[in-house]
């Protein structure tokens, strides 16, 4: 079952008529992961990304990829408003505390990434996303193509991820606060799969997950559902 399909349609309005570059992915450009967490000082940074960065997470079919829409890092000269937003094809979202179980993992893989000169911070409940970006790293040739490699590489040693297609938005014509009001539901809507999981409400006019379950098509029957297999109706 698809919850996120509204979202991820608002992001493709969101990309419309942006001009995008796609990149095959090639796991050989990966670029180098340090396998820990970096502390890039202000001296050897050339500017820093500030944004939103979250997963999509979709059982349509995607290909492997990168799209950068905007500048690359190499053209960047100061500071700059970016987002990173992952699509992630799954097999199939199972309609049980596997579904949550899943998001949260896929949710975790950004915090075990350490790009050499990409220093990122983020926060799980907003989606903010900072990156420090290196002048080393810069002069090495490291590109969004080699960033978006690595955490396609990352993605996909899970093996219920089927493809993954990461894109990097820098244009200034782009409507980051869609972007951010995108990020801030995907968050609402995980959780409240968790919520309805263990919800032991069945009065949905008196219930406070009755908003959500009435914007994102299957919560309700998730819920009723997973109540009946439980016994609990
Ligand atoms: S279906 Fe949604 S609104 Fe209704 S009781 Fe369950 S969680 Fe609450």
């Amino acid at each position: 079952m698809d919850f996120f399909t509204s979202l991820t349609e608002r992001f493709i309005k969101v990309c419309d008529g942006l001009k995008g570059k796609s990149f095959p992915y090639n796991e050989s450009l990966a670029w180098n992961d340090l396998g820990y967490n970096q502390v890039l000082l202000q001296r050897y940074t050339k500017y820093e990304l500030d944004g939103v960065g979250f997963n999509l997470v979709t059982t349509s079919p995607l290909t492997d990829e990168t799209v950068v829409f905007g500048d690359d890092l190499g053209d960047i000269k100061s500071n700059r408003k970016f987002a990173r937003v992952t699509l992630i094809q799954v097999d199939d979202i199972a309609e049980t505390q596997d579904t949550y179980d899943l998001l949260k993992k896929l949710d975790f893989i950004k915090y075990h990434i350490s790009p050499e000169g990409y220093m990122m911070r983020s926060t799980s409940k907003t989606h903010k996303e900072a990156v420090r970006v290196s002048k080393e790293a810069l002069k090495n040739g490291m590109s969004f193509e080699k960033i978006g490699d690595l955490f396609i590489k990352k993605y996909k040693e899970n093996p219920t991820v089927k493809a993954v297609r990461v894109i990097f938005i820098t244009d200034p014509k782009t409507d980051f606060s869609e972007l951010e009001a995108i990020a801030v539901k995907n968050h609402e809507i995980t959780e409240a799969l968790n919520q309805v999981m263990n919800n032991v409400m069945f009065d949905c006019d008196n219930c406070n997950l009755k908003a959500i379950c009435d914007e994102v098509e299957g919560l309700k029957e998730l819920h009723f559902k997973s109540a009946k297999e439980n016994n609990s109706l």
